[in-house]
């Protein structure tokens, strides 16, 4: 008995374009056995396309029913369908169909990768299939390389490739010269003694000659049906019949992953090919990224500066100012600060050490220089709680302070303003009306808030108090805080411990910490907006994507209906176009991260004082960042192009 393969009844195609329906096949009843070499022949626009397609899965009858195998198509799956094209059906076109940018065995391959043959034995297949059809040595060839009847060829050798137990071939010689045509005709004849079940469609009856079954169709009905004696000959059931819809639940993680390998491939190679559209896509996503990354590592290098500088000048200092805040009017009359504060909060554990400051401007004089500079009155703490460091001599010490010692130590720029060529160690400076006697000299300080330019000149505290003020008062009073306490501990005893001392709040404090805390509050609020601008810029760029890939999606139509009708499934088309949007702004955001690392070259040589500092965070979140945006705005035209009809897809030149 022969085995019923493809059994159709009363199949009807309706077309609608716009309010018109238009029925191409009026109800075929037929049954194709296996093993059979089936000749469909009929006048152009008779719908034996139409027939095919249906027969093939590549579209779907609008009435009546299909059974493949014993069964129904009718409620298959669009996955369950592609399965089917890929692993039971050989699809072999007129115009070939192969895809114009890969070589002849990777042509071959495609079925194969969507079936989740593993690498090695794919190609091997190709390589053998392409051998037995006579082009061995054409493997590595473009299409545009082959001749009309090679690639004909190589089709059918695609169609074969996951099995191929129905063959369909629609007007297979259509395109080509009498002797390709009579070779591809041996070929399928070859094929189907082999055991392959052979559908061949062609308007030519000499070519009908050679099937063992010749049906007509003319408007969409089958006219004549005829089956030639020797039909009996057929051996039977070559092939045995496979189970293609088991085949489609093998899903292994290797399967899976091969698969995704291959569609990161195809979409590298679609890149490439257009590198400069490519670049330019890119653009908006390269700008972005760069933006933001270098903005980030700008901030974090000014920070990190600033950090440095504090901890320069001592991190944890606390400055206390007489009065209610900054601007306080009476803050010059209210004279809070005395020396016996200074005396009892050096012995608080949380004091590491304390200098007062008194200060007065005045006139310096030394030989015939004269300038007018600032007196700051300091105990021999006071180099310790700044972090000042010495270029020469030495700071006072306690007995300078207790001897109300006529001592000065100099700033940079007092030295160079009165000792330009001359060690003024020793020397006698005189400080308005105050001779002093210079004991060292500062090294120039580089302060966060910018570099003086007054002349500052150190003497103890009690000789400022004594020579030069007569008040017992101090302008202020640093604090240095002792390692392991908190500053805003420190800062909260001292407040309380002072408020305590004088009956009421009549000091505020100033810490280090709280300078810090502004200055990366600044930054912050800097990377906040330049990052707004960035994400503006990722914005348009992500459109930019969506725009280009849109218009891949349109120029590869007819790819993806190739693609389709070997056994692609939709999720295969999604998940090919998705990696290729993400590609390109991984790319774009790894340039931008490149370019702003060139930015951060260029901006070393012209600023010295910091520098940029990348964070591996802000690295990282620009690569999310610009996956994030491949996924969001290729989803669209990724979606777009798994939801082609394949049919229409083909029809697309
Ligand atoms: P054949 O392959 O026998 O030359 P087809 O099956 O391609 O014929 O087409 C049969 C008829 O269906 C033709 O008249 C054609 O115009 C019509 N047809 C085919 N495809 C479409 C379509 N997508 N929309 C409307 N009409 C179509
Ligand atoms: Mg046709």
């Amino acid at each position: 008995m022969r085995k019923l393969l493809l059994s159709l009844r009363g199949v009807k195609r309706i077309y609608t374009s716009g309010e018109q329906k238009i029925e191409v096949l009026h109800g075929i009843d037929l049954d194709i056995y296996q093993g059979e070499l089936v000749a469909i022949i009929g006048a152009s626009g008779s719908g034996k396309s139409t027939l095919m397609n249906i027969l093939g899965c590549l579209d779907k009858a609008s009435e009546g029913s299909y059974e493949i195998d014993g069964v129904s198509t009718s409620t298959l799956s669009s996955d369950q369908l592609a399965a089917l094209r890929r692993n039971y059906f050989g699809f072999i076109f007129q115009r070939y169909h192969l895809l114009t940018h890969l070589n002849a065995s990777s042509n071959v391959e495609i079925p194969a990768i969507y079936a989740g043959t593993s690498n090695s034995e794919r190609r091997e297949n190709a390589v053998k299939l392409l051998e037995r059809l006579g082009l061995g040595d054409k493997t590595g060839h473009l299409p545009s390389q082959l001749s009309g009847g090679q690639q004909q060829r190589v089709s059918i050798a695609r169609a074969l490739m996951n099995g191929g137990h129905v063959i369909l071939a629609d007007e297979p010689t259509g395109a080509l010269d009498t002797k390709s045509g009579k070779e591809v005709l041996g070929i399928l004849k070859e094929l189907n003694a082999a055991g392959h079940t052979v559908i061949l469609v062609t308007h030519d009856p000499s070519i009908a000659a050679h099937a063992n079954r010749v049906i007509e169709i003319r408007d969409g009905n089958v006219i004549s049906d005829v089956t030639k004696e020797d039909q009996e000959q057929l051996q039977d059931g070559q092939p045995e019949s496979i189970a293609p819809l088991d085949q489609n639940m093998i899903k292994s993680f290797g399967a899976l992953f091969m698969r995704f390998k291959e569609a990161f491939k195809m979409a590298w190679i679609a890149m490439v090919t257009h590198r400069m559209r490519t670049l330019l896509t890119m653009l908006g996503i390269i700008i972005g990224i760069m933006a933001v990354v270098s903005v980030v590592a700008l901030g974090n290098g000014a920070s990190q500066k600033v950090t440095n500088d504090i901890s320069s000048i001592g991190t944890n200092t606390i400055t206390i100012y007489p009065g209610k805040d900054w601007g306080d009017m009476r803050a010059n009359k209210i004279q809070t600060l005395k020396v016996n504060d200074l005396d009892a909060l050096k012995h608080q554990e949380y004091v590491d050490g304390v200098s007062p400051s008194i200060q007065q401007g005045g006139t310096f004089h030394y030989d015939s220089y004269e300038a007018s500079g600032r007196i700051t009155g300091v105990s021999e703490q006071f180099a310790k709680v700044k972090g000042l460091k010495l270029e020469s001599g030495r700071f006072f010490d306690e007995e300078h302070v207790k001897s109300i010692a006529q001592v000065a130590v100099l700033d940079q720029n007092t030295k160079e303003k009165f000792f330009p060529n001359e060690n003024p160690i020793g020397k006698v400076i005189l400080l308005g009306k105050l001779p002093c006697v210079v004991i060292g000299v500062l090294e120039k300080q580089d302060s966060p808030f910018g570099g003086q330019d007054n002349l500052e000149v150190y003497i103890p505290y009690t000789s400022a108090i004594a020579r030069i003020t007569g008040s017992r008062y101090l302008n202020s009073i640093v604090v240095k805080v002792r390692d392991g306490w908190s500053n805003a501990v420190a800062e909260q005893l001292i407040v309380n411990f002072l408020s305590i001392r004088h009956g009421a709040k009549d000091i505020f404090t100033n810490s280090s910490d709280t300078i810090l805390k502004t200055i990366q509050k600044t930054t912050g609020t800097m990377t906040l907006l330049v990052s707004c601008i960035a994400v503006i810029s990722l914005i348009v760029g992500g459109i930019g994507v969506m725009n280009i890939m849109l218009v891949s999606v349109t120029e590869r139509t007819k790819e993806i209906g190739i693609r389709m009708a070997v056994g692609a499934r939709k999720s295969d088309i999604l998940q090919q176009f998705l990696i290729e949007a993400i590609l390109v702004c991984l790319i774009g955001g790894f340039l931008g991260i490149a370019c702003s690392y060139g930015v951060s070259v260029i901006f070393s040589m012209f600023v010295q004082s910091m520098s940029m500092v990348f964070s591996p965070l802000s690295i990282v979140a620009a690569v999310t960042c610009s996956t994030l945006i491949g996924v969001v705005f290729g989803y669209l035209p990724a979606k777009n192009a798994a939801r082609l009809d394949p049919i229409d897809a083909l029809a697309r030149e």
